[in-house]
């Protein structure tokens, strides 16, 4: 009998304190940059360009040209990217050669050396993930901040960028041919539970006049990929519950605009940063709609004040092929 008692003085300590760990990480918070601390900014905006490191073939250099340009027009803040950052592999390590090669050499306007807030997408998995959310990236290229799951602050807007890869579940069983690094994301069950609940909880406890959720896989789509199910069915009641205003995604190599039935949440496709592929259209079941799909090279513009925001999509050669634009008081939308 004594023994069992100092067993269990030594055991029931170590239980509790596995727990708490347990509920910490299931219940933490995505870690917050604060691009701007201040409320009262009057506006901000920022390029999303997706799909892009091919070390400048398949137009990359041209589309970075053109972002360099719009950005320098424009004025812009930063610069967001939705993923699959170095084909095909991602990185090998922190010394890759593809980061200078893909990365610093094409972006070199003046206009794009502003942070570039960034995802992994499925192709960045395939490499070796920590390289890329290593900080040793940012003394090779100062711009870089990637991480899984994390908030942008901007005064006006709250960005949260979500780590999507780990939900697509042909990855996990289908990993014959392709290899993932899976590190740090297993027991996967796990990470996505504490994913979804930090999630919920950044959402609630956002204030911003303006909710953007950045991931690399579609959510809606009639891209070449489609609608990713698993997104669909895990994320999107979360982001309909918040009112999240965009959701912006690369994936599939194209640039899109799909709204809720409500016109009340916009699905933003750009990843067009470099491939794409002409005439790869798939319409989902659902009954939103689709206001802009072009299967081609380009980027996105987005801009946010007070009383609206701004999305424009470019092509490689710099032209502008959509505008819509968004009322903060009702959230009405309109093409213009
Ligand atoms: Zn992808």
């Amino acid at each position: 009998m004594a023994q069992f008692w100092s067993n269990s003085i030594v055991i029931w300590p170590l239980l509790l304190s596995c727990l708490c760990l347990n509920l910490a990480r299931n219940m933490a918070e995505f870690p917050r940059i604060e691009h701007y601390r201040k409320r009262n900014v009057d506006r901000i905006a920022f390029l999303v360009v997706g799909d892009w490191g091919r070390g400048g073939n398949f137009n990359q250099s041209r589309v970075a040209t053109q972002m360099g340009d719009i950005g320098k027009k424009l004025g812009i803040d930063f610069v967001v990217s939705t993923g699959d950052n170095f084909y095909d592999d991602g990185l090998k390590g922190v010394n890759d050669p593809l980061f200078q090669l893909s990365f610093t050499s094409i972006y070199t306007a003046k206009s794009l050396q502003k942070p570039w807030y960034t995802v992994l997408g499925n192709h960045d998995y395939h490499g070796n993930t920590e390289a890329q959310l290593s900080p040793v990236l940012r003394k090779h290229d100062n711009r870089w901040r990637c991480k899984r799951n994390f908030i942008v602050g901007a005064g006006i807007v709250d960005i949260v960028f979500i780590d999507t890869t780990p939900f697509v579940g042909k990855y996990f069983n289908n990993s014959k041919n392709q290899k993932f690094d899976w590190k740090d994301v297993l027991p996967r069950d796990k990470y996505l539970s504490a994913l979804r609940k930090s999630l919920h909880l950044a959402l609630s406890k956002s204030r911003a006049p303006w909710k953007i959720v950045v991931g690399h896989h579609t959510m809606r789509s009639i891209g070449h990929h489609g609608d990713t199910r698993e997104i669909v069915d895990q994320l999107l009641p979360i982001l309909e519950a918040h009112k999240v205003d965009m959701y912006i995604n690369g994936h599939d190599h194209c640039l899109e605009h799909i709204s809720n039935n409500k016109g009340m949440m916009h699905f933003l496709t750009s990843g067009g940063g470099s491939k794409a592929w002409k005439n790869d259209i798939h319409y989902g079941k659902n009954n939103d709609t689709v206001h802009f799909y072009y299967d081609g090279q380009g980027f996105m513009f987005v801009s946010l004040t007070h009383q609206r925001a701004n999305v424009l999509f470019y092509d490689v050669s710099g032209k502008p092929l959509y505008h819509m634009r968004i009322r903060s008081t009702d959230k009405k939308f309109t093409t213009v």
